[in-house]
C-alpha cells in the first residue's frame, strides 16, 4: 500500500447529491488509483445545521456506490477535548486569542478604517481585541494571522506546501487548478478558531483531523479552494505537514448556481448507484463507460481513467 491518506469529509446536514457525489468519487479514486487508504470522517461540529439520521443516510449511499472507507468514520463531535488542547497551544504561544466583537462592531471598525466590501463578501477582521479585550467578555477565538505570517517570513521556512511571497501574499499550488495565490492577512485576516455560538471552527477541525488522520491528499469541491490558504497556515503553526490538494469541478444549476442542499439538490437515488457514479464521473471529465458494466467493474474502469488525466501511476 502507497504512503497515501485521502477522505471524504462530508457535513451531515442532509443526504448525499449529485454535488457532493463527485467530491466523494473523487477523492476515492484517487486513494485507489495509487493503492491508498481512503477515509471517511463526518464533519458534524456544527450541531445545529446537522439532520439526524444525515451521516447514517450518506454512508449508506456511499456503500450503495461502492465507495468503502478503510476504516470506521471519524466523527468530529467526538473530538472537542482534541480542538480545545490545540487551541490552548496557539494561546499559549500567542498565535491566539479571544474576541469579543459582535459583526456590528467589526462593520462599525471597518467602515471607519475606510474598508469597503461587497456584502456578500467576508470581512476581514480589523484585529481590535488584538491588544485584549478591555474588560469585555470573550465571544470567539481567533487565529493571529499577521503575527503568524511575520513568523514565518522571519525564519523563512514554509515547507513544501507553500510559499510566503512580498507583503504575505501566500503561493499554493493545486494539483487541478494549478498555481494560487491569496493574501490571508488582507483578505480574511485573523479567522474564528473558535465560534461565539461555542461551536468550532471548520477551520480548526479540518486542519487537526487531517492532520491526526494522516490525510496526505484532500480532494474536495472548488468551492472550498479559498479556504486552503488558512489550513496551510494553521497547520504549519500546529507543526502538522502539508497535504496535496486537488479541487473538484462544482456541479452547477441550470441556472449556474452550485448544486447544493440549500438550493434543493436531490438526493442521489442508492437503488442506480451507477447512474449516478456515471453523472459524477462526468463532472470530473472522466470517459463515459465503454460498455453496461457493474459499480464494481465501472469504479475500476474509473480509476484507470483517473489515473491516467491525474497523472498517478496505477
Ligand atoms: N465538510 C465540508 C463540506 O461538506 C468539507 C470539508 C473538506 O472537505 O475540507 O463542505
Amino acid at each position: 500500500m502507497s504512503g497515501h491518506t485521502g477522505r471524504f469529509a462530508p457535513s451531515p446536514t442532509g443526504p448525499l447529491h449529485a454535488g457532493s457525489l463527485v467530491a466523494a468519487l473523487a477523492s476515492w479514486l484517487d486513494a485507489r488509483a495509487c493503492g491508498g487508504r481512503w477515509l471517511v470522517r463526518i464533519e458534524d461540529v456544527d450541531g445545529p445545521r446537522c439532520v439526524p439520521g444525515a451521516a447514517e443516510h450518506i454512508l449508506r449511499q456511499l456503500n450503495a456506490c461502492g465507495l468503502e472507507p478503510d476504516a470506521p468514520p471519524l466523527y468530529q463531535s467526538t473530538r472537542s477535548g482534541r480542538y480545545q488542547q490545540v487551541l490552548d497551544d496557539l494561546l499559549a504561544r500567542g498565535l491566539a486569542y479571544p474576541c469579543a466583537c459582535t459583526r456590528r462592531e467589526i462593520d462599525a471598525a471597518l467602515a471607519a478604517s475606510g474598508h469597503v466590501h461587497a456584502a456578500h463578501t467576508a470581512r476581514p477582521y480589523p484585529g481590535t481585541c488584538r491588544a485584549g479585550l478591555q474588560g469585555r467578555p470573550a465571544r470567539a477565538w481567533r487565529f493571529h494571522t499577521e503575527k503568524y505570517q511575520a513568523q514565518l517570513a522571519a525564519s523563512g521556512d514554509t515547507g513544501p506546501g507553500f510559499a510566503l511571497g512580498a507583503a504575505g501574499l501566500l503561493h499554493w499550488s493545486d494539483r487541478r487548478l494549478g498555481a494560487q495565490q491569496q493574501n490571508v492577512a488582507l483578505e480574511v485576516g485573523d479567522f474564528v478558531l473558535r465560534r461565539a455560538d461555542g461551536l468550532w471552527a471548520y477551520q480548526l477541525a479540518v486542519v487537526v483531523d487531517d492532520g491526526d488522520q494522516g490525510v496526505t491528499d484532500v480532494v474536495r469541491g472548488a468551492d472550498l479552494a479559498d479556504n486552503t490558504p488558512r489550513q496551510l497556515l494553521l497547520q504549519h503553526a500546529l507543526g502538522l505537514p502539508a497535504p496535496r490538494y486537488l479541487h473538484t469541478p462544482l456541479v452547477c444549476t441550470p441556472d449556474g448556481a452550485k448544486l447544493s442542499k440549500q438550493h434543493g439538490a436531490p438526493p442521489i437515488d442508492e437503488r442506480q448507484p451507477l447512474q449516478a457514479l456515471a453523472q459524477a464521473a462526468q463532472a470530473l471529465g472522466l470517459p463515459p463507460l465503454p460498455a453496461p458494466r457493474s459499480v464494481a467493474q465501472a469504479l475500476l474502469w474509473w480509476q484507470q481513467a483517473w489515473a491516467h488525466l491525474y497523472n498517478r501511476a496505477p
